[in-house]
């Protein structure tokens, strides 16, 4: 019999939806495996007309983590992109969007920012002025509005999603789902027909479920997310991922500086004269000590 490959459109505990040539299969791992992410080419066998097992996982090209209980665990695979939904109101997190730069510079997937609301014009320039920080990263920054002005909204962004696999993220009121109804016009119809065949329960809705935008591009989306998985992150990933380090390391005075409290640390030489923002090399040091409880190096 030959080989039966799709890919995993939602999970839901140990139960994987895979879709294959239009169609879906409502498949389980082999034991207590469960090592499966959305996003993943898997192979499968067919067990009943609509069920399936999965047998094995084809290689990945990136890999994005959640984090439960102090672990990371697998959120989504073979994505290209991470939007970071943040809005002028309510007020949004620093914390919150260098974790997720982390976690799409060590999984690999380019990250953007999407500031919504920007209808709200007396908060618009203070939120521009706090994300001018990221975008002097060069991490790019657009600007939309959901609600107001949605032609608008998808005039900037279905360009930039097109052929991509896209996950949208952010804190519960920025208007994430006004942009996923946007841009699914029947994104509710999907998720239950998903849920159905997964069959999670009527009430159930914080899954990581994929949408077709169209036959090129693919929106994640993951209600009920908290917040990214780094506790498997080396010191030297993470410091890494931090892009206005590059251009400094193998410059500190010693070779194996982890840019904390050493003598000639050249980061630390560059948050001195303002090249490198204290604010994003105290979330470094946060993220080390993070990682670090949980590796146990240190
Ligand atoms: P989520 O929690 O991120 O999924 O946010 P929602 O999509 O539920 O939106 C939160 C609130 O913000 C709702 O009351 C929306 O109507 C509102 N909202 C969404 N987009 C916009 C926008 O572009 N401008 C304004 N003023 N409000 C918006
Ligand atoms: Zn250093």
């Amino acid at each position: 019999m030959s080989k039966l490959f799709g890919t995993v459109m939602a999970a839901h505990g140990r139960h994987y939806l895979v879709e294959a040539e239009e169609m879906l299969f409502n498949c389980v791992t082999r034991g207590k495996k469960s090592d499966v992410a959305v996003g993943d080419v898997v192979e499968y066998k067919l067990t009943s007309k609509n069920q399936g097992v999965i047998e094995a996982i084809t290689e990945r090209k990136t890999l994005l983590y959640r984090s439960d209980q102090y672990r990371s665990k697998l959120l989504a695979a073979n994505l290209s992109q991470l939007f970071i939904v943040v809005a002028t109101e309510p007020g949004f997190s620093d914390d919150l969007i260098c974790r997720a730069l982390v976690a799409a510079e060590a999984g690999g997937i380019k990250p953007h920012l999407v500031l919504n609301k920007i209808d709200v014009l007396d908060l618009l320039p203070a939120a521009k002025k706090r994300l001018e920080i990221y975008q002097k990263l060069d991490y790019p920054v657009h600007f939309v509005s959901a609600k107001t002005n949605p032609q608008q909204t998808l005039d900037i962004l279905m360009p930039l999603l097109e052929g991509q696999s896209t996950i949208l993220i952010g804190q519960s009121g920025m208007g994430k789902s006004s942009l996923i109804n946007l841009l699914i016009p029947d994104a509710a119809i999907a998720t239950r027909e998903i849920s159905a065949a997964l069959n999670t329960g009527k009430h159930t809705t914080t899954f990581v479920r994929s949408y077709h935008l169209n036959e090129r591009s693919i929106i994640i989306d993951s209600p009920g997310f908290q917040e990214f998985g780094l506790h498997h992150l080396s010191e030297g990933m993470l410091e890494r991922a931090f892009p206005e380090f590059r251009p400094h390391l193998g410059q500190c005075k010693f070779y194996n500086c982890h840019h904390h409290t050493e003598p000639g640390c050249a980061v630390l030489a560059a948050i001195k004269t303002g090249e490198i923002s204290k604010m994003r090399h105290d979330m470094y040091e946060q993220l080390v000590h993070e990682a670090a409880q949980t590796l146990g190096y240190k």
